[in-house]
């Protein structure tokens, strides 16, 4: 009898949700339409389960059945998109030793946490530069509702060259070093750098990323060196562009980033060391520039910690991290296109938002950077149809907070709500 009666409740729900369509209307004071680069003020955003299917002027009156959201004091924006995320760690005094005694397990759990923190910033969607290949497995379990995170695009594991930035046995003792390969993400060959390249898309990757010169935190000495040839460049753009990848670049130095850039990535991380020739083929070539700002401060502030980091990453941080800012600001001058990515994990995670304070203070404005995080950035991804801003067809990822940020962007650092794919996680 229950199970007859729970039977009709539940045909009863149904076909009261199919006779009775529910929306979601957000009745927002103030709405920042990075489009058109303005506030509009009281405007309501119309959601058909996951998706926006329209916005309008006014309060808009709720039907019977329709479910009201209330953010008339506050600015609504468009979920930020961070291009240059590591869910899979977080930095901490010794914590370069973590490898030797984390089982994958120990990684995801703590993934999960770092995935939830930054959903919970107002970071809807985040593009992961490297890990172990957990970030797969998380982005899988985010998709299935399984973990709360942001949406994911990840490029598993890195690739580097024997030695390089991303080999993941620098630092081993030599008979535990082995002699890592494509599969591991380290190649010294076109050969090798074809395979690691279909590796990672066997892996379920959806985005390449290669280490193009030496980084601070591996344990290596060099921190800027070129690391791959262009010719293994050029041949790990056009395996990634077979399977529709495209490919970010770490680099430092200026040989290593010209040899990327002219090889055809997508985008240069960190960029440090720029010179005028890389800036001029930053714009012949249309590639991005992904500057981590708050990775260079991050990192170079840890590294006056005594025994932080390991001693060969010490003075690395000391020399690379504190000139990330002004490189930002020559390229931002000389017209370079930039999209807004912090290296998360480096730093704190959550702490995502800091990076528009330093976009301002190197001489961007607030709409320019809010649209560096949303519009460039849902391009990057090709999610532009989906992703970036706040118009009818598109995902609902909505974000909102309590000042106008076009006036005081630290109020990027306060979000207080936050809609991911129409689900509401944060409503304070
Ligand atoms: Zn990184």
């Amino acid at each position: 009898m229950k199970k007859l009666f729970l039977f009709a409740a539940t045909l009863l729900g149904a076909l009261s949700s199919t006779a009775y369509a529910q929306r979601t209307l957000i009745h927002c004071g103030n709405l920042l339409d990075v489009n058109k680069g303005e506030v509009q003020r009281q405007m309501t955003i119309v959601l058909d389960k996951n998706k926006i299917s329209a916005v309008e002027r006014g309060y808009s009156r709720a039907a019977a059945n329709d479910n009201v959201i209330d953010l008339k004091n506050k600015y609504v924006l468009p979920g930020l998109i961070d291009m240059h995320v590591h869910l899979e760690n977080e930095t901490r005094r010794g914590g370069s030793y973590d490898r030797f005694v984390q089982n994958p397990p120990d990684v995801a759990f703590q993934a999960a946490r770092y995935a939830k923190t930054t959903l919970l910033a107002g970071f809807t969607t985040v593009r992961d530069l490297g890990g172990s290949g957990v970030n797969i497995a998380l982005r899988n379990a985010i998709n299935k509702g399984l973990v709360e995170g942001p949406r994911i695009f990840t490029s598993g594991k890195s690739i580097a060259s024997t030695g390089g930035h991303a080999d993941p046995t620098n630092g081993y003792r030599k008979d535990l070093m082995g002699d890592p390969g494509p599969n591991e993400g380290v190649v010294n060959s076109a050969d090798d750098a074809r395979k690691a390249v279909r590796q990672r898309y066997k892996d379920g990757a959806d985005v390449i990323k290669i280490t193009a010169t030496g980084g601070v935190l591996s344990n290596a000495k060099d921190g800027q060196g070129p690391q791959f040839t262009e010719e293994e460049v050029k041949v790990i753009v056009e395996t990634a562009h077979d399977y529709g990848f495209h490919v970010a670049a770490h680099a430092h130095g200026a040989e290593g980033m010209k040899r990327a850039i002219r090889g055809g990535v997508q985008t240069i991380e960190h960029g440090t060391l720029m010179d005028d020739e890389a800036i001029e083929l930053f714009k012949k070539h249309g590639t991005y520039y992904v500057p981590t700002i708050i990775a260079g401060r991050t990192t170079a502030d840890s590294a006056r910690i005594m025994g932080y980091y390991p001693p060969l990453v010490t003075p690395k941080a000391l020399a690379i991290g504190p000139k990330l800012q002004a490189t930002f600001a020559r390229a931002v001058k000389a017209g370079v296109k930039i999209a807004f990515g912090t290296d998360a994990g480096v730093y704190p995670h959550g702490y995502n938002a800091k990076e528009f304070e330093y976009m301002l203070e190197g001489g961007m404005t607030a709409m320019e950077a809010i649209r560096a995080a949303t519009v460039t950035n849902a391009m990057l991804l090709d999610m532009s149809e989906s992703l970036g801003s706040i118009e009818a067809g598109k995902l609902a990822d909505i974000i909102a907070v309590e000042g106008n940020p076009l006036q005081d962007i630290k109020t990027l650092q306060n979000v207080t709500f936050v809609m991911k794919d129409g689900t509401v996680y944060k409503q304070q």
